[in-house]
């Protein structure tokens, strides 16, 4: 079978890397890839954008392609499954509706509210005084968060009233468009942050290991935001008593209550949650897809072949498989960024040492490259690769992927040297 993947960073690279390895996946196309997938054996890019439905639906039926993977969410929001599906395809992701549980935090609460499922206390406004009336009365600290998609940058979390005022007034000039009509504001909470991913079919769910990201740009949790700069998986603070509660308490009653309302979701559903100090959980969003960089650790784990799973979920028969088997030990993933990101950065720097890093055992997954004319691959962006370890523990497998990422070379290359800091004690 052949198959689509829509997107180009490090979760599609790995998403296409995991099909290849099975013997029924014969190649992956990636829309519109990166310089990973183009030089990936089995795999090739098509340079289309991921909202040009009409092109990707006409190469899938021209090419006999069957099934379409979505990555990003942005084109799951725009409604790619039901545009596809009308198409006669098959397609792995939520329909445009099932889709806000991630393009509209305020439906989401209301959702969370429906089910009973764990979250932040919060309040949703479309004007600027009265929110601003309820930060003065909540206090600091506290969370502005705008509405819709905002590429990961919507969320304000304010030590002060001051800054709470600020980030709604910027929310409401328009700093990121219609993702800035409403704002929700929530109670501010502490502690760990731990991805549960899950694969649902509408009726069955079933979560992924839990995997914990790095999401600061500095070492010890400093500085700014970014897209992720590591992870790994499974994250031991989500204890098996923890992922019972979650099954129950978050993903099944989501389901029921997306059931409820019609929704017949398949894909994956993403619970970001914060376990308390006195190992409490809340929800605190929702993804409608795979994360990024979870997923270049989550895979790598699999044992299961993905392609399995995704049919199961898109022919709604996931209560029918065996448990998924994974791999023993641990995965860890180092982001290798371009210096400046998550600010200015210069693109189109030749990368080096990607044999080096395989002679380690390293998995490299790309973001931002691309090929030049005379086929090197050169940065593309902030967030550029991602080197992945295995190992019997987290100390082995932050071994490899570190032997991985110091083998690789470009001009003005970050990384964190302390992706995984939690877990080696
Ligand atoms: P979200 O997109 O809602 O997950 O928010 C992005 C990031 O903001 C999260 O990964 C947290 O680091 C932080 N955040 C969101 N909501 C809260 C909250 N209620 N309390 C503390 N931090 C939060």
């Amino acid at each position: 079978m052949k198959v689509l993947v829509i997107g180009n960073g490090g979760r599609e690279h790995a998403l296409a890397w995991k099909l290849l390895q099975s013997d029924q996946i014969e190649q992956v196309v990636c829309v519109p890839g990166n310089g990973g997938t183009a030089t990936m054996p089995g795999c090739k890019n098509l340079p289309l954008a991921v909202d040009d439905f009409a092109g990707i639906s006409e190469y899938a039926v021209n090419n006999d392609i069957p099934l379409v993977i979505v990555g990003p969410e942005v084109p799951l929001a725009q409604g790619i499954t039901d545009y596809l599906q009308n198409q006669g395809l098959m397609v792995f992701g939520p329909n445009k509706e099932g889709a806000q549980i991630e393009a509209s935090k305020a439906w989401a609460k209301a959702l969370m509210a429906e089910a009973g499922v764990p979250t932040a206390k919060s309040a949703v406004f479309t004007e600027a005084v009265p929110a601003k009336a309820y930060i003065q009365s909540a206090g600091a600290p506290i969370v502005i968060k705008a509405d819709g998609l905002a590429a990961g940058k919507g969320v304000t979390v304010a030590e002060t009233i001051a800054q709470a005022e600020a980030a709604i007034e910027a929310i409401f000039q328009g700093q990121f468009g219609s993702a800035g009509s409403s704002v929700v504001i929530e109670e501010c909470l502490v502690g760990q942050e731990v991805s549960i991913l899950a694969l649902t079919d509408g009726l069955t769910i079933r979560p992924l290991l839990p995997a914990q990201d790095h999401k600061r740009v500095g070492e010890g949790d400093t500085g700014d935001n970014t897209g992720g700069m590591g992870a790994y998986a499974p994250a031991p603070i989500a204890t098996p008593q923890l992922m019972a509660r979650v099954q129950t308490e978050v993903l099944e009653r989501t389901i029921h209550a997306l059931q409820a309302r019609g929704i017949d979701y398949r894909g994956i559903l993403y619970a970001g949650l914060m376990i308390s100090p006195d190992g409490d959980f809340r929800v605190l969003e929702f993804n409608c897809r795979f994360g990024d960089p979870e997923t270049q650790v989550i895979l790598p784990m699999l044992e299961t072949p993905l392609e399995d799973l995704i049919l199961a979920c898109i022919e709604q028969r996931l209560g029918n498989m065996p448990p998924i088997a994974w791999k023993q030990g641990a995965a860890a993933t180092v982001v290798a960024a371009s210096g400046g990101y998550p600010g200015e950065y210069i693109k189109g720097k030749v990368i080096t040492g990607f044999a080096a890093a395989q002679t380690v055992g390293a998995t490299v997954f790309h973001a931002g490259t691309r090929l030049n004319a005379v086929q090197e691959v050169v940065t593309d962006g902030g967030r550029v690769l991602n080197v992945t370890g295995l190992g019997e523990d987290f100390q082995a497998a932050l071994a490899q992927a570190y032997a991985g990422i110091k083998s690789i070379q470009f001009d003005e290359m970050y990384y964190r040297r302390d992706i995984g800091y939690r877990v080696l004690g």
